[in-house]
Parts: C-alpha cells; sequence; structure tokens
C-alpha cells in the first residue's frame, strides 16, 4: 500500500478555499466542522496503519512499531549481505521480508501469522506465482503489505547469466504480472518499486537501470537459510541467534518454506518478549534513513552466487531458488 503524504489531509482544506458558485448558500458551521472530522477520520485511516493496528489488536499483540519511506528517486541499493549499505534501524529493530512467493498453503499460512500480531511485512513477488495465485497478491494487500517484485521467472541460475535486455523484459513482466493481480491494473511502472534480485545476483546495469527509475534494490541484512532444509525449531534457533549477534535488520525469509510458515507464530512471539520491534517499509517521500557499512565490509553472496552459478550448465531449467 501506498501512504498519503504528510499533509494528505489538507486537500479538504484547499477545496474550502477554493472559490464557490455565488448561487451555493454557505455551509452551516456544524455541517462544516463534521465534514472536517469525517475527512480527519478518514485521513488517518488510510495514512496510519500503525494507529489501525494499535486499535484491532491489544498490547500482547507485536504490531509495528513504526514506519519508514523508501524514497527510490535516493538510488537506493540497500542490504549489508550485498551491498555495502543498509536501511539504518535503531537497536532491536527489525524489518521482515518474504520471497518467492505467493505459494498455495505456505503464503497462506505466513499471513495467518502476521495478521495474528498485526505486523505488516514487504513480500518479493515471483511474477509467474502471482499469476497462479492472484488471490494471495491481492490479500497481501488489502492486509497492509507491501508487495515488492522478485522478476517473473526466477531463473534458477540467475538473471546474472541473461543478457541485460532479456532480464529487463523478465522484470518488466514480473511487474506486470504482480501489478495486475494486487492492484487490477499494471501501469508503466511498478505500484511498489522495490525489487531484490533472484539470488542476489544483480548486475551493474540491471541496478543502474532500476535505480534511474526510482526503483529500490533490496538485498537483504541477515536470513533464515530456510532455502535449506530444516525443521522449524532449527530455522527458529538459527535466525534469532544471527538476529541476537546482529541486533537489527532486514530479515530474509521465504513464504513458500512450510518451516518458514510453521516457525513464524513462534518467531513473532519471540520477537516481542525479547524486546525487539517491526518496521514496516513502504514507498514514500523519505528521506530514507540510511549507513554505510563498516570499514572492511565484504559481499556475502558473491560467494554464494558463484557456488549456484558454478553448479549447473548455463541457460538450463527454472525453479525456486533463494
Ligand atoms: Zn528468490
Amino acid at each position: 500500500m501506498r501512504l498519503d503524504p504528510p499533509g494528505a489531509g489538507d486537500r479538504s482544506e484547499g477545496s474550502h478555499n477554493a472559490p464557490r458558485p455565488e448561487s451555493k448558500p454557505p455551509m452551516p458551521f456544524a455541517t462544516r466542522v463534521l465534514q472536517i472530522c469525517l475527512a480527519v477520520l478518514a485521513t488517518g485511516a488510510v495514512a496510519s496503519p500503525v494507529a489501525a493496528a494499535a486499535a484491532d489488536c491489544g498490547p500482547q499483540a507485536l504490531g509495528v512499531s513504526r514506519i519508514v519511506e523508501i524514497d527510490g528517486g535516493q538510488r537506493l541499493a540497500l542490504g549489508l549481505q550485498t551491498y555495502p549499505r543498509a536501511l539504518a534501524l535503531r537497536d532491536r529493530e527489525v524489518v521482515l521480508t518474504f520471497d518467492d512467493g505467493p505459494t498455495p498453503g505456505a503464503t497462506s499460512r505466513v499471513l495467518d501469522a502476521l495478521k495474528e500480531e498485526c505486523v505488516r511485512a514487504t513480500f518479493f513477488l515471483v511474477g509467474r506465482h502471482a499469476e497462479e495465485t492472484p488471490a494471495l497478491v491481492r490479500r497481501e494487500v488489502e492486509e497492509g503489505h507491501s508487495v515488492g517484485h522478485h522478476s517473473y521467472s526466477h531463473p534458477a541460475r540467475t538473471l546474472r547469466l541473461w543478457s541485460d535486455a532479456t532480464a529487463k523484459a523478465d522484470i518488466e513482466r514480473g511487474f506486470a504480472a504482480v501489478d495486475k493481480a494486487g492492484f487490477g491494473a499494471a501501469g508503466p511502472a511498478p505500484k511498489i518499486p522495490f525489487f531484490r534480485f533472484p539470488g542476489f545476483a544483480d548486475t551493474p546495469e540491471l541496478v543502474r537501470w532500476l535505480q534511474d527509475r526510482g526503483i529500490a534494490v533490496f538485498g537483504a541484512d541477515l536470513w533464515a537459510s530456510d532455502w535449506q532444509e530444516m525443521t522449524p525449531q532449527a530455522e527458529l534457533d538459527l535466525v534469532l541467534s544471527r538476529l541476537e549477534a546482529a541486533g537489527r535488520g532486514v530479515i530474509l525469509f521465504h513464504d513458500s518454506r512450510p518451516s518458514t510458515a510453521k516457525m513464524l507464530p513462534d518467531f513473532l512471539k519471540t520477537l516481542k518478549t525479547r524486546g525487539y520491534r517491526v518496521v514496516h517499509m513502504v514507498p514514500g517521500a523519505g528521506p530514507t534513513p540510511v549507513e554505510d557499512a563498516k570499514p572492511g565490509w565484504t559481499s556475502a553472496t558473491e560467494a554464494i552466487i558463484a557456488k549456484t552459478l558454478g553448479k549447473s550448465k548455463p541457460r538450463e531449467g527454472r525453479s525456486n531458488g533463494n
């Protein structure tokens, strides 16, 4: 969803100042006050998911502690596992992100768990999956999550081995598929201008192309390694240990993974009991708070990509890797 910019409520006030036809009688004061109150209420309902969450959920729920606006105009490429810059979060703040869906079954359980705790997340969707299960995309939009993009076909050997023209066409097709499923129509630009490369395998040209269009590129600060087979308990222990070490960050999960769907309720409850707070990313005017990596930073994902690309021959079949 897109928040109204600050001052959106002023628009009704602006119309109040517009010239009125002479023939129209002045509006009674009580009616005008009522209209202003209704306008404020309506604006508040749209502009403040935090307030809505607080109203729907009791104090026991994790909820969303604050919203960060992502301004694609800042030419963003964020996430310490891949890029030497990160979204600047406060201590014990996390952003929840989910890749590769929507997937029947698992994505529904993930959405149920988020709803139960009044938490909002960012999903990076695979376009062809959005075409297959548009109802799940609509549900993500309706429940206030940010619906970002993760290419149309999610090639097993990443977009990096394709020509830039082919990769761009696939990314564009993904934008259109997700927006058509989630919002009923696709325009020239994605509704939610967030993109994560399949397998984090970007190219300088593709990053530049996305940034030129105001699309923010996301890596991740930490992850659950849920592309590997493990029990929900093992995944919970692993991601919590990594989070305790990092203290904060943008976390990558896969809503396509049953183990993630199963461990998520416990993960969210543990975040609450350990004093973590959830930040929700939405497109907006920013300024987006960013920070540089510490000296000596290196990419963790390049080694993984090299391993992935070393496993099979170019331009082979497609699957859902990370
Ligand atoms: Zn993926």
